[in-house]
């Protein structure tokens, strides 16, 4: 079958592979009907290795070069064991992280941040392929009116959905996201489905900005241009935010959120980050703020796929280009390249 590998930084390679095996007792074999870019796709493709490890992964045994591809839809093709209302040919999308079982974190169903966990895609074969192996406990199967293309926009607006619940959203909670990327986006259609009254985006790109405002966000802010702090404040009875979310992984803007949340408010942090954040002690004690890390997603692509279901969450703004994924490299090429133009592109293996 056809995959697309990373080699290295910069060297995707659409290369002719194997079939995956007999599934294991707790593994699944999907074949691919879509499969999303993530933002982590593009930094492994940029300047990679960050989340692939370059030796065997502890858990699955798995090293490069292999498949990218970790946001997909499909059917079942095999199952290791099997699973209660789960068949041979469902339709389905599967949450994508490996884990050990056995762990601490494990047993408390904190799986996503399982010492050994890893994600399909990173520490494994990934979807970008015509086939792939998925965690068995990840499957969930697909209604009949949530579509292929929607439920590979399932993980990433888990990912929001699981920050917002982190954040503790409430109806009618004043809610500042700091970036409006894919993750943003996920993040603002969650908030807004917690009940968030006033929803504010902190964007520097101007076409993210626009298509926020298209979906309805209060206001979307230029920080170039806006002391986005003093807006919001002034914005909310010069209180501030209730909640703001970090969707940059921008150490010195997480340090900025802890100033612009209001007293006793609390700041997440939902980008992928490193680096010291500096942040004055009393601005944290003398205020009860409090500062959160967010990770992924635990339980939460269930539930975003009920909501599409339930025709609570239109996904659709969020999709903005189908390829087939013999055009990969090209992609990935254009999305570096040029991150106005996109926010969330799908690749098949099918042919359009
Ligand atoms: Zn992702
Ligand atoms: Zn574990």
């Amino acid at each position: 079958m056809k995959a697309l590998r990373w080699h290295g930084a910069r060297d995707l390679r659409l290369d002719e592979v194997p079939d995956p095996p007999q599934p294991g007792p707790h593994e699944a074999v999907v074949e691919v009907s879509w499969c999303g870019v993530c933002g982590t796709d593009l930094h492994e493709f940029l300047e990679g290795p960050h989340m692939i490890r370059t030796g065997p992964h502890p858990l699955t045994g798995a090293e490069p070069p292999l498949a990218l591809g970790h946001e997909f839809s499909g059917t079942v093709l095999a199952l290791g064991s099997e699973v209660p209302g789960i068949e041979v040919g469902d339709r389905v999308t599967a949450d994508p992280v490996w884990r050990c079982g056995v762990c601490y974190w494990c047993l408390r169903g904190e799986y996503h941040i399982c010492p050994k966990s890893g994600s399909v895609g990173l520490a494994s074969a990934g979807a970008f392929a015509e086939r792939v192996t998925v965690p068995l406990a990840g499957l969930v199967r697909l209604p009949d009116n949530v579509t292929d293309e929607m439920a590979a926009l399932a993980e990433p607006l888990a990912v929001g959905l699981h920050a917002v619940t982190r954040a503790g959203v409430r109806p009618g909670d004043n809610v500042l996201v700091v970036g409006g990327g894919p993750i943003g986006f996920a993040v603002v259609l969650a908030a807004r489905l917690a009940g968030a009254a006033g929803l504010y985006v902190s964007e520097p790109l101007k076409e993210r900005r626009e298509r926020l405002l298209e979906i309805g966000v209060t206001e979307a802010f230029d920080p170039g241009g806006t002391d986005v702090r003093r807006e919001v404040f002034l914005r909310t009875g010069r209180i501030g935010p209730d909640v703001v979310i970090d969707a940059t992984g921008v150490a010195a803007l997480a340090g900025q959120a802890v100033a612009t949340v209001r007293r006793g408010g609390r700041v997440v942090l939902a980008g992928v980050g490193h680096g010291n954040i500096e942040v004055d002690m009393g601005q944290l004690v003398f205020y009860e703020r409090a500062v959160l890390g967010t990770l992924g997603y635990n339980f939460d692509i269930p539930r975003v796929i009920d909501l599409m279901s339930t025709g609570r969450l239109d996904a659709s703004p969020l999709l903005t280009g189908r390829f087939p994924l013999a055009q990969g490299i090209g992609v990935f090429g254009d999305l570096t390249a040029d991150r106005a133009r996109h926010l969330k592109v799908l690749l098949t293996p099918k042919g359009l």
